[in-house]
């Protein structure tokens, strides 16, 4: 009896699984959403495995109040959202309460959520949201906020002590190191992979409960960092709800990087189901060379 062909037993992309409904939230922020936004649906779409909505809060900010996604409609809710300035409290960018509510509401149901870089600087006075992200940075974050959390010597370290959340120096290259490689999310990739030129976030701040870091970075001093070790991604449960965060992903350079691409499409994958099926595609970046994925290789492509 012949064989088979072998392009009919391949798994054909996305693995043949019923695809993810993500909703991306933006509208505001001190990062430019409208080009970051793109990348991160064709991100998402590149893996075949979601369909991705796009939910844009009014910039009228009169409006903001009437802004009410339907999170409960998605399998996954992905934040390219900031509502605070770099360092200001933006409090006319803040969601009304009864939206604040539906996202708590959301993921303490079994809904998920995926941080992207500066919406971790957002809603800083929004109790609930910090202890959704774990950690955060800005608008006025100060030991009142929480923890610091870093790697020193290999180990993880919580620190109590007076300081404002969150800092970076002059963007640049960096290599990430895996700390959690049996994790669904980092689970066959490098242990330690350059990253494209992006701020290298440290300081951040928060309740940081219920949270795993998988890789950090090394702010040097020379890059006037603080001579440690800073989480870049992150896991977090909330009620029955998963978060992923990371705090890379701060220009559309950044967002290019086959690393990034990989961690939040995988990321965002394990927060809307617990599994990871996406794999680490042969583009990842090696330790020496940061590399720009092959999803944007085609020319439609921005
Ligand atoms: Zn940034």
């Amino acid at each position: 009896m012949a064989a088979e062909p072998l392009q009919n037993t391949a798994q054909p992309p996305g693995g043949g699984l019923p695809k993810i409904k993500a909703l991306i939230v933006d509208g505001h922020s001190n990062h430019k959403w409208e080009i970051t936004t793109p990348i991160l649906r064709k991100i998402l779409e590149a893996s075949q495995r979601f369909t991705v909505e796009v939910a844009t809060a009014p910039q009228d900010l009169n409006e903001l109040p009437n802004f009410k996604p339907d999170f409960a409609a998605y399998a996954v809710v992905m934040l390219n959202y900031n509502s605070d300035g770099s360092v200001l409290r933006r409090p006319d960018r803040n969601w009304g309460e009864p939206t604040q509510r539906a996202l708590e509401d959301y993921l303490k149901n079994g809904g998920a959520l995926s941080v992207i870089h500066s919406a971790n600087n957002s809603f800083s006075g929004w109790q609930e949201y910090q202890r959704m992200i774990g950690l955060g940075g800005w608008g006025h974050r100060n030991d009142k906020s929480g923890t610091y959390v870093y790697f020193q010597d290999g180990k993880l370290v919580r620190e109590n002590g007076p300081g404002v959340g969150g800092w970076h120096g002059p963007e640049h290259a960096f290599p990430v190191v895996i700390r959690e490689p049996d994790h669904p999310i980092t689970r066959g990739m490098p242990l330690k992979w350059m990253h494209a030129k992006d701020e290298l976030y440290s300081h951040l701040r928060g309740p940081a409960e219920n949270m795993t870091v998988l890789a950090t970075a090394y702010s040097s001093k020379q890059m006037r960092g603080r001579d440690r070790d800073e989480p870049m991604i992150m896991t977090l449960d909330y009620g029955r709800g998963r978060v992923f965060h990371t705090a890379l992903g701060h220009g559309d350079y950044s967002m290019r990087c086959a690393g990034f691409v990989t961690v939040v499409q995988r990321g965002t994958e394990w927060a809307a189901t617990g599994k990871v099926t996406i794999p680490i595609p042969a583009d990842f970046p090696g330790a020496d060379q940061d590399r720009e994925s092959s999803i944007f290789a085609s020319k439609e492509a921005k």
